[in-house]
């Protein structure tokens, strides 16, 4: 047995997948929403067991905080600052070399979403965050294609697949946002790592028979646990798809085509941060930005970001015009910030 061959054994007697299946793995693209706590765990599951082109994406950076859970990070990663894309191809690669991984340093938005997840056949979500789900779900019904939700926070966490035209969409479950302030998120409860490793073995036993064409076998819950509390439950959806959905019912991808497209302004989840978006199409030099920032404050510069720190803030620069700035979480001083040092 050659060494491929033995790698895949297990998942191959494994009779639901099999022979042919492991072969459908290996000629599968999935996207990877979220190189966070989430989107490590999975990613780890869908490059172990043979995916053969995973795509991932992250906006951000991985810090120490981060390392309790988040499962492919090091601590030389967080020493470092590397984008988590970067640190998570790196590590999947170190872990089965056959596998494509296709890395991006970026915030997924209206304006790249379709180009980052139309082109797979099965999105995992790994965020931590409302809008990308909004977002993730238009691209999925526009595009027919299956993606399965998954969320955690504290020792609590839920998911739900998603087929399309056949499932109830995760606007049909959740036809509105949550008000900012009444979810808990991070900032305020916390997290342990057990709760990830659950809800993303659910989400990636859901993947693997997605992938496999066992469609048959697919949850058709909503599945939600407490590990502290030892709860579990499932609400069944076998009928609570909506037909007057504005995603699947009326095929209106309003996540997709925002009204407003301007820069954003956004708070990011227990981090003292802001992350400032340009408007679509900005693209920072940072050598030229390097260069003038040097004579005023301390520049770092590495591959993938620009680092430049003045007074108690904390600026990082992505080549994408992208700027988290840290110490702060008050919009109004970030934006100053901003056009002050990178520019309006
Ligand atoms: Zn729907």
């Amino acid at each position: 047995m050659d060494n491929q061959t033995l790698r895949y054994s297990r998942q191959i007697l494994f009779s639901p997948i099999g022979k042919s299946g492991q072969e459908k793995l290996k000629n599968s693209r999935i996207a990877i929403v979220g190189m966070g706590a989430l989107g490590t765990a999975l990613a780890n599951h869908m490059v172990r067991a043979g995916v053969g082109y995973v795509r991932i994406m992250d906006r951000d950076f991985v810090e120490y905080s981060n390392l309790q859970r988040q499962m492919l990070f090091e601590e030389e990663d967080a020493k470092n600052s590397t984008p988590k894309a970067i640190a998570g191809k790196e590590r999947l690669n170190r872990i089965n070399s056959d596998v494509i991984v296709d890395a991006h340093v970026t915030d997924v938005t209206w304006n790249n979403a379709e180009e980052l997840l139309a082109d797979v056949d099965l999105i995992l979500d790994g965020t931590d965050n409302f809008e990308i789900r909004y977002l993730i779900n238009d691209v999925a019904v526009k595009h027919n294609i299956p993606w399965v939700y998954g969320g955690a926070v504290s020792a609590r966490g839920m998911t739900v697949t998603v087929i399309p035209q056949k499932t109830p969409c995760y606007r049909c479950l959740f036809p509105k946002k949550p008000d900012p302030g009444t979810n808990e998120t991070c900032d305020t409860a916390g997290v342990i790592g057990p709760i990830i490793q659950v809800v993303a073995a659910y989400q990636a036993t859901e993947a693997l028979k997605l992938l496999v064409g066992d469609e048959e076998h697919v949850s058709t819950a909503l599945r939600s646990f407490e590990l502290w509390n030892n709860d579990y439950s499932e609400i069944n959806l076998k009928n609570a798809r909506n037909e007057e959905c504005p995603t699947c019912g009326q095929h209106q991808y309003d996540y997709l085509d925002p009204v407003d497209k301007s820069e954003k302004v956004i708070s990011l989840c227990g981090r003292d941060t802001i992350q400032i978006s340009p408007a679509e199409g900005t693209k920072i030099d940072l050598n030229g930005l390097a260069e003038r920032l040097t004579p005023i404050g301390q520049v770092e510069k590495t591959p993938f970001l620009l680092r430049f720190l003045i007074e108690e803030y904390k600026l990082t620069i992505f080549p994408d015009g992208r700027v988290l700035i840290q110490g702060t979480d008050d919009k109004i001083i970030a934006k100053n910030l901003y056009s002050k040092y990178i520019g309006s």
